[in-house]
């Protein structure tokens, strides 16, 4: 018997044959497939566009109702299942070689990790922050101001007129503009700060970095820390400063160190001294460090100069103050017996790898 459009035509029961059968073996295919690709190609063959299954049911067609219908149904059925088999044996092949490759390059946990490298402080700003940190206990706001200054804040109204000799110790950074420089010190910083707050009483700190136009050697450099301090109000006397200075020494260097004020000259204060403590490489006996004398020079000091006071907006009459001033670098140096301020700005990882 034959069909209109020419093909052999099936009995509905000899389709569903077909179909069990392609179902079957089909089933044995996905089972013996070892690997993705031998999967994939047996899933054409039987699956694809011009696969088993699309020529069974090419048959269909020929099918009187209403055996076509359940003969499709059927096929559906077989499809879907067909398809299912064909996805749960990539997944498994797949998961497989997962688990293959995870045996084959397998992670050593015991293996140490690579350490970071992470950065530290550098060892003047350690000391600064050190030095901060005291200050701020005993009621000392920081105040900070600019590292470019003019002619007349960084010497004129520290009472260091053009004329006066104390402004050939510092040689000194000056931009184009011969009235504007880089600070020698942190002193301007005095002035901005007693023009701001006049006439209240003033207890601050000032840190920053200056600059000196020197020859650069073991002991000297063209920039380095300074912190300065300022206290300013009403009847604040010399026993003051020797008391605040000595309690600054011990929370700094240990609370049996020894100190002692020697007289000094600074043109913005008067009268001035120079703190030194006892040496803490040899206990004051006398050593390399302390160059036998048993003392080191930590910071200079003194009673604020009355021209200064009024170029501040005091009334020197009314008021008056100490300041004090000290190199983080040089604390640093004597604590650590660093020989060499260049090591500071040198980079040199070598050094600062030790702090
Ligand atoms: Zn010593």
């Amino acid at each position: 018997m034959k069909s209109k459009a020419g093909k052999p035509s099936l009995l509905p029961g000899d389709l569903v044959e077909q179909l069990e059968d392609l179902a079957r073996r089909a089933s044995k295919a996905v089972e013996e497939s070892s690997d993705a690709e031998e999967l994939a190609a047996k899933r054409t063959e039987v699956l694809g566009r011009g696969g088993a299954l699309n020529q069974a049911l090419q048959h269909l067609a020929g099918l009187p109702q209403p055996e076509r219908g359940d003969v499709g149904r059927r096929a559906n059925e077989v499809k879907s299942n067909l398809e299912k088999a064909f996805a749960a044996r990539r997944d498994a092949l797949e998961a497989g070689l997962l688990e293959v490759q995870l045996r084959q390059e397998a992670l050593d946990v015991t293996l140490p990790g690579r350490p970071l490298a992470r950065g530290r402080i550098h060892p003047a700003n350690q000391t600064l922050r050190q030095i901060i940190r005291i200050w701020a206990e005993m009621g000392f706001q920081v105040y900070r101001s600019r590292e470019v200054e003019t002619d007349e804040l960084n010497f004129g109204l520290l009472n260091m007129p053009p004329y006066h000799p104390a402004r050939d110790q510092w040689d000194t950074f000056y931009t184009t503009n011969p009235q504007l420089l880089l600070r020698t010190h942190t002193s301007p910083g005095q002035i901005h700060v007693m023009r701001e707050r006049a006439p209240q009483p003033i207890r601050v700190i000032l840190p920053g970095m200056c600059y000196r136009y020197e020859q650069v050697t073991a002991r000297s450099e063209i920039q380095f820390n300074q912190v300065e301090g300022l206290a300013v109000g009403r009847r604040i006397t010399f026993a003051d400063l020797k008391g605040t200075l000595t309690a600054f020494a011990r929370r700094l260097f240990g609370a049996e160190v020894a100190t002692r004020f020697r007289a000094a000259h600074f043109p913005f204060t008067e009268p001035s001294a120079e703190m030194d403590v006892e040496c803490f490489v040899c206990g004051g006996v006398g050593c390399a460090v302390c160059k036998g004398t048993g003392w080191l020079e930590v910071l200079g000091s003194g009673m604020v100069h009355p021209t200064v006071l009024s170029n501040g907006g005091y009334d020197p009459a009314q008021f008056s103050g100490y300041a004090f001033g000290m190199g983080p670098e040089r604390l640093t140096m004597l604590k650590h017996r660093i020989e060499d301020i260049r090591y500071f700005w040198g980079n040199d990882l070598r050094f600062l790898e030790q702090f």
